[in-house]
């Protein structure tokens, strides 16, 4: 499809809007009349430009508070119109978006809305320009596609037609089915944008927390689906109004939303095409790789110097962990427990990657499990991440990897290697044997990142459309300095859990641990296990220290949960916190932190568990804050 953004969604001046959109390979822009209004050059420049850039101007947007005005508002709005017709001319724009009335002069009358679109559209048809009418939620008489639809049709012009924004319906819940039964080649332009959920007034929400497709928790690709459905094959366009991609670097936001626009198009490609296979599509659909199925982390990697090396071994240990082998060839020693596998890289190259350079430890690399790693890494670069290679010596592995929002690496290794098959490959394995130090950690249960406010909803997306992960809830949790918010993301069958953290004030210690390491670090990693009272023990008597947790938490959460009074008193006594949904339990405790910030947690769920204990993290939070 042809694709497209408006100016809108993007930082920076309008130029550099211009070259951001262009590098990231858009097709087309939506000319924002505002980043117009403050250009210094003319109409017949930003054309060339554009032109220059290889990118159409596909729309000019917004035309306001025209239809179902009094007559001597109705003929201003006329005279404005071909003021910006004139504008539209000389940039090369074909189409004009007009919303829907929101001015309290505006009558509800559809007739005389109909009867002043058809007069609007007469005058574009001079020029050859079209007029596109988009229903705005907060639209004062029109706020649903079906009702500017019905205006459309009864102007009955050729060069009038409707504009489609899946924010206007999804956000007031109208049903999107309705879409399929319009003709095709009367939708005129298509704006997507998805949202998170939120309980507030529609204009705020549409104005400050628009996302991209596959960011948000709106049914995007239903709601494309049914416009394919109609048969329409014009601009696939962003429409994103977002406070925060607002201050993000616009190369950043740009590929983050040509992303979101190859998501969109894949995924409707798929339901289309698993709906009638033998229906040949309207117009060519994003078909990339399909995601290659993660089945479990398989590694950490923490990058280390010498001094902190050192620290992580000795931490590592207490953790239960034994030392069981060396790399082949580089500076690279390797620590297991149970199927856990956790990898300190001390060569100078690592420390040096990306954000990762700050001091204390930090982890530069994960490991995922997965069929197949080379079409893992296609999918990957199809939806626009890179590929990284390491250098790999004789007899080692080549592991294909992609490099991670932030600079983190992740690794897809072969699952026809089984459990150990890498690390015998790559690892002089000389396993001290010391089991007696086992704590019974068995597996990562989740690994937590810190990321600056602007990667959560990269985050989130990259982790859809690339490794095919689900997002959860949204929820935000109180540090005693601020807001934290949090948001899991798995694979189907959970073996693969990410926990996704911002913190939204500067002053919690999520965010001063960003400070130090730049943002896009790992913040904590949970191991699970089986009997979890047995497994703190054996940690504690290594010297491992956890977080305490005030009597006030047990307190309260006997009136809350119905605990049996001896579980609830082993709680107390260890310092484990509990959480419980309709469908299990989830038991787990904070180990304190290491000198870079980073911390453990043990965990141990039941089965139908499904969360990550979010509900506690403030008990966690606030003990932190009273050392
Ligand atoms: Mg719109
Ligand atoms: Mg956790």
């Amino acid at each position: 499809m042809h694709r497209s953004i408006a100016t809108v969604s993007l930082s920076g001046t309008l130029r550099q809007k211009l070259e951001a959109v262009a590098a990231a390979g858009f097709d087309g822009i939506e000319l924002f009349e505002a980043d117009f209004i403050n250009f210094k050059g003319t109409a017949a420049e930003l054309g060339r430009i554009a032109g220059d850039l290889g990118l159409s101007i596909d729309l000019y947007q917004p035309f306001r508070d025209f239809e179902g005005m009094p007559e001597p508002q109705f003929r201003r709005s006329l005279e404005r119109a071909e003021r910006k017709f004139d504008l539209m001319e000389a940039m090369g724009a074909p189409t004009v978006l007009c919303c829907s009335n929101t001015s309290p002069l505006s009558v509800n009358d559809p007739a005389l809305a109909a009867a002043q679109l058809h007069e609007l559209a007469e005058r574009a048809a001079r020029r050859n320009l079209r007029v596109g009418f988009e229903a705005l939620a907060w639209g004062r008489h029109t706020s649903l596609y079906g009702q500017a639809w019905d205006i459309v049709r009864r102007a009955d012009h050729p060069h009038l037609g409707l504009i489609l924004d899946s924010f206007h319906t999804l956000s007031l819940k109208d049903d999107p089915a309705g879409i399929a039964a319009i003709p095709g080649d009367k939708i005129f332009f298509l704006q997507m944008a998805d949202a998170p959920l939120l309980s507030m007034d529609v204009l705020q929400w549409a104005r400050h927390h628009r996302s991209f497709p596959g960011q948000g928790d709106f049914d995007v690709v239903g709601f494309f689906e049914q416009v394919l459905r109609a048969g329409y094959t014009g601009p696939l366009s962003l429409e994103i109004f977002n406070d925060i991609f607002r201050e993000t670097p616009n190369r950043r936001t740009a590929v983050d939303a040509m992303r979101s626009l190859l998501y969109l198009e894949s995924e409707a490609r798929g339901r289309l095409v698993a709906e009638a296979p033998m229906q040949p599509l309207q117009v060519e659909l994003f078909n990339p790789p399909p995601v290659s199925a993660l089945s479990g982390l398989s590694f950490i990697e923490f990058a280390a110097d010498e001094a902190s090396a050192a620290t992580l071994d000795t931490l590592v240990k207490q953790l239960g962990f034994r030392r069981i082998g060396k790399h082949r060839s580089k500076a690279v020693t390797l620590y297991r427990q149970g199927e856990i596998n956790l990898i300190v890289n001390a060569q100078p190259d690592s420390f040096a990657r990306g954000r990762f350079e700050a001091h204390g430890t930090s982890v530069c690399a994960l490991g995922v499990r997965c069929g197949d790693p080379l079409a893992a890494v296609d999918r990957a670069t199809a939806m626009r991440s890179q590929r990284h290679d390491s250098p790999v010596g004789p007899h080692e592995l080549h592991v294909p990897a992609i490099v991670a929002p932030g600079g983190n690496l992740i690794h897809f290794v072969p699952e026809a290697l089984g459990a150990n098959g890498l690390y015998e490959a790559d690892f002089v394995l000389q396993d001290e044997g010391a089991d007696a130090n086992d704590a019974g950690l068995q597996r990562i249960d989740h690994v937590a990142l810190g990321l600056a406010v602007d990667q959560l909803d990269t985050w989130v997306l990259f982790t859809r459309a690339v490794l095919g992960l689900e997002p959860g809830e949204s929820l935000e949790l109180a540090d005693p300095f601020g807001l934290i918010r949090s948001r899991g993301v798995a694979n189907a069958d959970r073996s693969v859990r990410l926990v996704l953290n911002v913190s939204l004030s500067q002053r919690t210690r999520t965010a001063r641990t960003l400070s130090v390491t730049g943002g896009g670090a790992v913040h904590h990693i949970a191991l699970g296990c089986a009997d979890i009272f047995d497994s703190a023990a054996k940690l504690r008597a290594n010297g491992t220290r956890f977080v305490p947790i005030s009597d006030n938490y047990y307190d309260d959460l006997a009136t809350r949960i119905d605990i049996a009074p001896e579980l609830l008193a082993r709680m107390r006594e260890a310092g484990v916190l509990f959480d419980r949904s309709p469908a299990g339990d989830y038991l787990h405790i904070y180990t304190e932190n290491t000198e870079g910030g980073l911390f453990f947690e043990l965990a141990q769920r039941t089965a139908g568990y499904d969360a990550y204990g979010a509900l506690n993290a403030p008990a966690r939070m606030a003990s932190q804050a009273q050392e």
